[in-house]
């Protein structure tokens, strides 16, 4: 079936044509790896996700690739500012490299957390300074480069559509968080490799035929995509904020050096909005898959509710949001506990499924999908698992693990459920309210049916 995916480039849905049928390339612009990557910056991770499922769900082979961002990196669009790295050492009591470490085990664990399957290369920006260095080299000799006292930077105008992904030549300075550099001959330009500067000493520098630095905020992107991927590969992903510096300057590059526009389809999800706003430390909204965690939720619970929303509209995160998500996810943990082993699956709920996901990967749809599927009394309970279970490749809710598996629960569980039954028959609410806590405090939930007491997990 047609895969339709929207196109930054084109800004319309296109239809999706690997370069090569054998081997479809995906390109992730990764975590930076100073800090704890949030849930916004998980937002971008979860749409990357989604889409190379549902590449793999039509068949087709995916190559993908997620760079991890260890190198010093400045702290604003414009190479001015505090390199992030050396930020985090100071304030976190480690060195940058341990930092760096740190950060990217933390982030493998929470990509589990999340079901994020795991991207097939995940290569480190500091084990690719050489391709750095050889690439602006490459640039260098086609005249794309100048050269002036901190760093050597990228002449933009050299590039004959610069800046058609944002739409404009110059970026937006407000939101580019813009300070001027006098001596970049346009504002657009940017550093490909910046010097380190005399008066201090930094963790992370390295040789090169300009002299001590590191590389600038883009060229890693660049290099490492087409090391891995080719010169001109399929799809390229990112955060919605890419769009505006990191994309277009790494499109130059690619431009510049091999004369492509690097991927074919530039795909970006929108924001994640926090209680209406952005999120921002300083409201302490910056929140990570641990703290979701603390405040009693299964990190997956955000994934179901990253589903229900479009990757292209904003979402708005609340507490509220996520606890309704909850409750979703673990009504139908408990549904599908109670159907049969999986079978012969529905053959037009399937199709549709396909359709809503292969049309620009509309979740809402998929997700509204699952709940007609689960409500529909015609189906067979055993057609109904072989369906979902189908889909949960795609969804990633773990859903196999409670797909005509009933509950089991604990010698230590069973006999306060039955003394419970007994304090009913004596008609004893209070022992019965009492036996209820006693049994949510073991991580479950007694609700009274016509059938007698249902479990289910908290
Ligand atoms: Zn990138």
């Amino acid at each position: 079936m047609d895969i339709l995916l929207y196109n930054s480039l084109s800004k319309k849905k296109d239809l999706f044509v690997p370069l090569n049928r054998d081997l479809v390339g995906v390109y992730t612009c990764g975590p930076t790896v100073y800090n704890t990557a949030s849930i916004g910056n998980f937002r971008a991770f979860l749409f990357a996700d989604l889409l190379v499922r549902t590449l793999r769900f039509n068949g087709l082979e995916v190559k993908w690739v997620m760079n991890i961002t260890d190198v010093g990196h400045l702290t604003d669009d414009a190479d001015q500012g505090e390199d992030k790295m050396e930020k985090g050492s100071r304030e976190q009591g480690m060195t940058a490299w341990e930092i760096a470490q740190t950060h990217t085990d933390e982030f493998y664990l929470d990509m589990d957390r999340f079901h994020i399957v795991r991207p097939d290369v995940l290569p480190k920006a500091t084990d690719h300074i050489q391709e750095q260095v050889d690439l602006i080299q490459i640039l260098e000799k086609k005249g794309h480069t100048y050269t002036i006292s901190d760093g050597v930077y990228f002449d933009t105008s050299t590039i004959f559509n610069y800046g058609v992904l944002r739409g404009s030549i110059e970026p937006d300075k407000k939101e580019a968080r813009i300070e001027e550099n006098r001596e970049k001959k346009h504002s657009a330009d940017f550093a490909l490799w910046k010097f380190s500067s005399q008066e201090e000493h930094r963790q992370m520098e390295w040789d090169s035929p300009w002299g001590v630095g590191f590389p600038g905020w883009h060229i890693e992107c660049t290099a490492m995509s087409m090391k891995e991927l080719g010169d001109l590969f399929d799809i390229h992903t990112g955060g919605v904020d890419h769009k505006m510096i990191h994309h277009p300057n790494e499109m130059a590059q690619a431009q510049g050096s091999k004369g492509t526009s690097e991927a074919r389809v530039w795909m970006h999800n929108e924001f994640l909005l926090v209680d209406g706003g952005k999120m921002s430390k300083s409201l302490g909204n910056v929140y990570t898959a641990e703290q979701l965690r603390e405040h009693g939720f299964d990190p997956v619970v955000f994934r179901y509710l990253i589903l229900t929303a479009h990757y292209r509209q904003q979402l708005n995160f609340t507490w509220d949001s996520l606890a309704a998500a909850q409750s979703a996810l673990k009504r139908l943990r408990c549904i599908v506990r109670e159907w049969e082993m999986p079978s012969v699956g529905s053959a037009e709920y399937e199709v549709r499924f396909l359709e809503a996901v292969n049309n620009d990967l509309d979740t809402p749809r998929a997700i509204a999908l699952v709940w007609e599927l689960v409500n529909d009394s015609t189906l067979a309970g055993s057609s109904k698992a072989q369906t979902l279970k189908k889909w949960d490749a795609v969804l990633g809710l773990g859903l196999l693990d409670y797909i005509a598996r009933p509950l089991v629960v604990s010698d230590e569980v069973q006999k306060l459920v039955d003394a419970r039954a007994r304090a009913r028959l004596a008609m004893d609410w209070e022992e019965g309210d009492t036996l209820r806590a006693q049994i949510a405090e073991l991580g479950y939930h007694v609700d009274d049916t016509a059938d007698g007491q249902k479990l289910s997990e908290l």
